[in-house]
């Protein structure tokens, strides 16, 4: 029998030769790069806030919010940065010293739909370039059409 490890993403249970190995420890593969990507995506919103506050490290207390946001909310973290960027970026509110990122539940929501609205738009404006090109195609056909009458014209007159 194949020998079981425990994968610590999710910590169940998985076949040691089905494993993903990263620095000694057994992932399944789907966890493994849910943990990568997650880990990277910490690190952006990590980057994001250090610079938006100006500060060498993140507070206790922004590490200890993060981590309510990910376990009371659900809250993914790719999320709260895209809340944060919606706040500070596109409502243009300024950023007042001392502040953490507390705003981020008001404002989750309101984000999350202005990024659905921005890829719908960017959707919507990749169907009308089809449309487009379309249409095109369209108007050059009759053309095609046309000329060749003329030419079956000519002939037949000859
Ligand atoms: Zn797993």
């Amino acid at each position: 029998m194949a020998r079981l490890v425990k994968c610590p993403y999710c910590e169940s249970q998985l076949p040691k030769d089905e494993a993903v190995e990263y620095k000694k420890r057994y992932y399944h593969e789907s966890c493994f790069n849910t943990w990568r990507q997650e880990a990277e995506h910490r690190k952006e919103l990590i980057e994001y806030i250090l610079e938006l506050y100006k500060l060498e490290a993140p507070t206790g207390m922004m590490l200890k919010q993060i981590k309510e946001f990910q376990e009371d909310f659900k809250y993914k973290l790719k999320g709260i940065e895209l809340a944060l960027r919606y706040f500070y970026e596109t409502l243009g509110n300024p950023v007042q010293e001392g502040s953490g990122i507390g705003i981020v539940p008001y404002v989750y929501e309101d984000a999350k739909k202005h990024y659905i609205m921005k890829m719908n738009v960017k959707e919507s404006l990749k169907d009308i370039e089809k449309d487009v090109e379309q249409k095109v195609v369209v108007v050059q056909s009759p053309q095609f059409t046309y000329q060749k009458k003329v030419k079956q014209i000519d002939i037949s007159s000859l």
